[in-house]
């Protein structure tokens, strides 16, 4: 590409380094292309299907034409490096014994546990579900996020040593303190659980829409009704 600055740098929120992977893949070395991608990402399978691609408003391209497809583009290639069988687990060549506690499974405890026990820490992660990878898990439609493709990671990270700890909840199944006693260091990930109220306009249209949704339910059943009866 002949962008110039590529502004897309600035625009992807992870940093990613998108001309030199979109440069690999043209050239057919779809291999570095994953390299190089999972530098500055932990979870390309997520992001290639989930992120809204803030990198594709920056690109230069899109001054005057349509920009480059960044997001379909990252997807081939992380698609393309499991197919192959590239991905697989890398454990730390050294431990440094160091122990860290990630609080909270979702996106950023998984990819901030990846890259601490790549450093060579033992990581543990807890996570207060009963299940791994929050929003990514129990938030985001099967249909939009395959969980086998948020299995397949997990498993990657259990076999390069992360530990998964289950349905604790920490502040109320282990204090803080003893986590602070046990573990060198301890990393909060645990999103934002708390709901957001709705202001002025916004909650007129949301209170528009729930009336008119259950109108519709109710219409529906009574169809149902009507239709069993007859
Ligand atoms: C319906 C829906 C659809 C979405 N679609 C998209 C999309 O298409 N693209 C996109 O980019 N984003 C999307 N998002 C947003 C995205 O899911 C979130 O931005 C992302 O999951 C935030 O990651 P996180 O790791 O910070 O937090 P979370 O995913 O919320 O994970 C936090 C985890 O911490 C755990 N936790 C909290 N407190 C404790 C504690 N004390 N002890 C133990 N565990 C704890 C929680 O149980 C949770 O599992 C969507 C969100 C929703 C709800
Ligand atoms: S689609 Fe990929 S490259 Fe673009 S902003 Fe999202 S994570 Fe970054």
């Amino acid at each position: 590409m002949d962008c110039g600055i590529p502004f897309c740098h600035q625009g992807c929120p992870l940093g990613n380094l998108i001309p030199d992977w979109n440069d690999l893949v043209y050239r057919d070395n779809w291999k570095a292309a994953i390299d190089r991608l999972h530098q500055t990402n932990n979870l390309p399978e997520f992001t290639g299907l989930l992120c809204p691609a803030p990198c594709e408003g920056s690109c230069v391209l899109g001054i005057n034409k349509d920009p480059v497809t960044i997001k379909s583009i990252e997807l081939a290639i992380v698609d393309r490096a499991f197919d192959e069988g590239w991905i697989v687990p890398r454990p730390p060549a050294s431990r440094t014994w160091k122990k860290v506690a990630v609080i909270g499974s979702g996106p950023a405890g998984l990819a901030a546990a990846a890259e601490l026990n790549r450093a060579g820490h033992s990581v543990t992660l807890f996570e207060k579900s009963d299940r791994v990878g929050g929003l990514l898990r129990y938030g985001i439609p099967e249909f939009k996020l395959e969980k086998r493709l948020l299995n397949r990671r997990l498993d990657l990270l259990a076999a390069e040593g992360v530990v998964f700890r289950t349905g604790v909840n920490v502040g109320q199944d282990i204090a803080v303190a003893d986590l602070r006693r046990e573990y060198d260091a301890i990393l909060l990930a645990g999103g934002a659980g708390l709901l957001r109220r709705l202001r002025g306009r916004a909650i007129d249209v949301a209170q528009v829409l729930a009336r008119e949704r259950a109108a519709a339910d109710r219409h529906a059943r009574a169809v149902w009704y009507a239709w069993r009866s007859s």
